[in-house]
């Protein structure tokens, strides 16, 4: 018997390590404000107005942060947001 093949370690390797997708927002939980980058997808602030790229809506469209927010998502993943939406 040699039809025996192994999985290279190498591919789940790379599969574990394609991280590099940015947080997609559900547009029914974002307000209008929120949407169009008037408002921080997070926190809501209007002001300062948030100019830090935090992810996207499903269609591509782009949801800006404040600054202390930003911090937040890069400190820690996309994948704790949820604990960020509950600071505030
Ligand atoms: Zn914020």
């Amino acid at each position: 018997m040699s039809g025996l093949s192994m999985m290279r370690p190498s591919d789940a390797a790379n599969a574990d390590t394609a991280t590099t997708e940015r947080y997609i927002f559900d547009p029914g939980s974002l307000s209008s404000a929120q949407i169009m980058g008037d408002a921080c997808a997070i926190c809501h602030v209007k002001w300062p107005r948030p100019r830090n790229p935090l992810g996207g809506l499903p269609e591509g469209h782009e949801v800006y942060g404040c600054d202390e927010c930003a911090g937040i998502v890069e400190a820690h993943t996309a994948r704790s947001m949820e604990h960020a939406l509950a600071i505030h």
